[in-house]
């Protein structure tokens, strides 16, 4: 039996280039509350990412819960239910009440001409995601929220380093929220981040993710602790100097599938968002009816042959216990999210991973 694949790989720098890093920790004696790496990689994001201001985080989920707070969201907020479960419960730790609206079937983001519909006296807000790194429709949303008065916080969660036609795609909407999760392109073991438009945004981030102090005896709000460690900030620091190359590597992985794939009857791609719009963080198929097996049986397939796909996003967010009675999580309403998580199966995708292995994955669904 071949040695098991997993749905991603986290990517790992030699170990041996994480010593003198970790040897200016022991040297600093700062752990963590805004330290030297800490400072550096807010920096040195900001730069790599072309994005003004941005505040780091223990991780994606309290960076969203936060970037609510900060906004002071309340009432109801439109978002998607295709996507991973953090997303709408940032909503319910908030006391915000999701309203789900359907997905693009081509791109599986939150559907612009759908939002309008949705939007109520206590809307307040919209939260979309840029599923998979592909870049939601920012203009027509950006729309809708000027239109209506409603914030845009972007779970971005799977857009590091995307762009779009001008610039990052980070710098819409109101905020942009990054998780650096094991699992994402770019990881600090767990970590995330807030983007923010201007320093005075950033500064009542930065005190709202560390209690609300604003120095040692004034505290201006019930903030929480979501503050970086120097250890996580600093595998940052390193992860960053490796992730072009890093890029580079799913980039190949992304086209050599695309090839390989093309002409297995009943098995789509989503389209490429394009050159320099897409991180290539995941490669979802979906796995249509003129398919001989079903997206169940090539799941378990592949499971057999030790390759662990994955069914992201099934099921929905909306078929959790604590959504699924709300209205608009109906199935009626949400027809391409239903459809989409039947279909989708998110093959591995990592640096690392061979080409001989993912020619093996191709056959194993080209000979059904
Ligand atoms: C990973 C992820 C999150 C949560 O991030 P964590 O850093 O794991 O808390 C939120 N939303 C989406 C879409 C994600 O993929």
């Amino acid at each position: 039996m071949n040695s098991p694949i997993y749905v991603t790989q986290p990517y790992l720098p030699p170990l041996d280039e994480f010593i003198p890093y970790l040897e200016k920790i022991w040297e600093n004696k700062i752990l963590t509350n805004g330290g030297p790496f800490h400072t550096q990689l807010e920096q040195a994001l900001c730069e790599y990412l072309g994005v003004k201001h941005l505040a780091l985080f223990s991780n994606g989920t309290i960076a969203l819960v936060t970037a609510l707070q900060a906004l002071r969201v309340t009432g109801e907020v439109i978002t998607t239910p295709y996507s991973f479960v953090a997303t709408a419960h940032s909503l319910l730790w908030n006391g915000i009440k999701p309203v789900f609206v359907d997905v693009d079937p081509d791109t599986l983001n939150l559907d612009p001409a759908k939002i309008e519909a949705a939007i109520t006296p206590q809307t307040t807000a919209i939260m979309p995601v840029h599923c998979y790194g592909h870049p939601c429709d920012v203009d027509a949303i950006q729309k809708i929220a000027d239109n209506y008065n409603l914030r845009v916080i972007y779970d971005a969660a799977h857009a590091f380093g995307v762009k779009s036609h001008c610039g990052s795609v980070l710098n819409h909407g109101d905020l942009s929220v990054l998780s650096f999760h094991a699992t994402k392109v770019f990881n600090t073991f767990e970590g995330g981040a807030i983007i923010c438009p201007d320093a005075k945004t950033k500064l009542r981030i930065d005190q709202l993710k560390n209690f609300g102090f604003v120095d040692e005896v004034t505290v201006v709000a019930p903030g929480i602790n979501g503050k970086m460690s120097e250890i996580n900030a600093a595998f940052g620091m390193l992860q960053l100097k490796h992730i072009d190359h890093a890029l580079a590597q799913r980039k190949r992985i992304d086209s050599t599938y695309r090839q390989l794939i093309e002409g297995i009857k009943g098995i789509r791609c989503l389209p490429n968002a394009g050159e320099h719009t897409s991180n290539f963080s995941y490669f979802p198929i979906l796995v249509e009816a003129d398919y001989p097996l079903s997206r169940d049986a090539l799941y378990q397939k592949l499971k057999e042959n030790n390759i662990f796909a994955r069914r992201y996003f099934y099921p929905l967010i909306t078929d959790f216990p604590m959504y699924r009675g709300l209205p608009s999580a109906h199935r009626e309403n949400l027809p391409a999210a239903t459809a989409a998580a039947q279909k989708v199966l998110c093959l591995p995708i990592y640096p690392a991973l061979s080409p001989a292995d993912q020619q093996r994955i191709v056959d194993l669904i080209r000979e059904n």
